[in-house]
């Protein structure tokens, strides 16, 4: 029997499992899928790691870092350059390293897919959670007192235990990989006015005839990343292809796919659709709907939300009061992007902001 039941071993889980197990007994189930995600590192996910004291270790970082965002407006042909302090990392390593910070007190469960929960028939105000999981093959079973779905965007606890909320829209992410040296930047041919540099930028595309969300392309350690977010449909992956079709139109030329992701990511329409869980079931990170409305950034959302579930756990009050409590600045911060949200993602007061360049950098 353990006192908490973790599943997901992403940034939300092992920050939750470190904060929490002097003090409770922690069962940590993760199917160690590698993670679908652009590996960059926000300032808001800087500052996090900060107050976690943590200093990221070298073997996390990747080739180049960026000091710029480019943003290419697909449909008013507009570029302009801004300047970010973004940290570049390799993802999978990253949560690597937030696992090997676990001591061995945690029982990691590192091939486990979990699959259901019972609820013990009791009066008791807390009755025993029995979690069904699938470990290396092998049907198991364990007894938790709490239960964290830390299981990010596609997360089966919320979609099992919670309603399904149309205000948290799924999209589908693609990435698709390519060696720089298949690829060729032809910016002649192109019908934008500018030189794009794909090597060195982080750059982020709008178009909304194919997304009301948008794509990118990420330089990491001799690759180049091209990505994009959906909305769920049968035809998406055509849209994404279209995307490729339309970089491809403003000159970068790419090769053979190297290697092609696919996940679902989820995107808080309102902060209502944002689900902290109930009784005893709680919910982290993406799982929980944290997750930035306008940049899909989340890694600092799932530091935060655990730190936050954490605090509530050691002051042992009312864990979920306290925890809700705790979420307040994570969700306000939340909200304040629903303020940048419409000039980002309608075509005209995005176009008029970007035509008077504010905070752009003069290139
Ligand atoms: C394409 C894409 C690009 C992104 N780029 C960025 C970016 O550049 N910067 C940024 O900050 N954010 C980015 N995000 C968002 C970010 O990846 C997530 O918000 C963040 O990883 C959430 O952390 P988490 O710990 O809540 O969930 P996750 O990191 O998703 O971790 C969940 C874990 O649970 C495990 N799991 C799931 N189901 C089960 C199960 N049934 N049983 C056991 N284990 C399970 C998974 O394998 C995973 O390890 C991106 C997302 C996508 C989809």
């Amino acid at each position: 029997m353990y006192d908490i039941g973790i599943i997901g071993a992403g940034p939300a889980g092992t920050t939750l499992a470190r904060l929490v197990v002097g003090k409770y007994s922690v069962l940590l189930l993760n199917n160690s899928r590698p993670k679908c995600c652009g590996g960059i590192l926000a300032p808001e996910a800087q500052k996090i790691l900060a107050q976690l004291d943590l200093a990221l270790p070298k073997s996390v970082l990747v080739d180049p870092q960026p000091f710029a965002v480019t943003i290419i407006d697909a449909n008013s042909k507009l570029i302009k350059h801004y300047p970010r302090q973004y940290v570049n990392i390799n993802r999978n390593k990253f949560d690597q390293w937030l696992l090997s910070l676990l001591p061995a007190s945690v029982d990691i469960r590192s091939n486990a897919i979990y699959k259901k929960i019972e609820s013990e028939k009791s009066t008791s105000r807390n009755p025993l959670i029995t979690i069904h999981f699938i470990e290396n093959g092998i049907h198991k079973t364990e007894q938790v007192k709490w239960l964290v779905g830390a299981d990010g965007g596609a997360s089966l606890v919320r979609n099992q235990f919670f309603k399904s909320n149309p205000k948290l829209k799924k999209y589908i992410a693609f990435q698709d990989w390519y060696d720089n040296n298949d690829i060729k930047i032809e910016s002649e041919s192109s019908e934008l006015s500018t030189d794009i540099n794909f090597f060195n930028n982080y750059v982020g595309i709008f178009n909304n005839d194919l997304t009301d969300f948008y794509c990118w392309t990420i330089p990491k350690d001799g690759q180049l990343l091209i990505g994009g977010a959906i909305p769920i449909s049968n035809g998406a992956r055509n849209k994404f292809d279209k995307f490729k079709t339309y970089i491809n139109s403003i000159g970068l030329k790419t090769g053979q796919i190297k290697k092609s992701e696919i996940c679902q990511i989820v995107r808080p329409i309102s902060t209502s659709a944002i689900n902290l869980g109930r009784d005893q079931i709680l919910l982290i990170g993406e799982a929980a709907g944290l997750i930035s409305p306008t940049s899909a950034e989340g890694i600092s959302t799932a530091l935060a939300s655990a730190n936050a579930l954490a605090d509530a756990f050691n002051s042992n009050r009312n864990i979920l009061n306290d925890y809700k409590k705790n979420t307040k600045n994570i969700i306000r911060n939340i909200k304040l992007k629903y303020i940048k949200k419409p000039v980002m993602f309608n075509s005209f007061l995005r176009k008029l902001v970007m035509q008077a360049g504010f905070t752009a950098l003069k290139k």
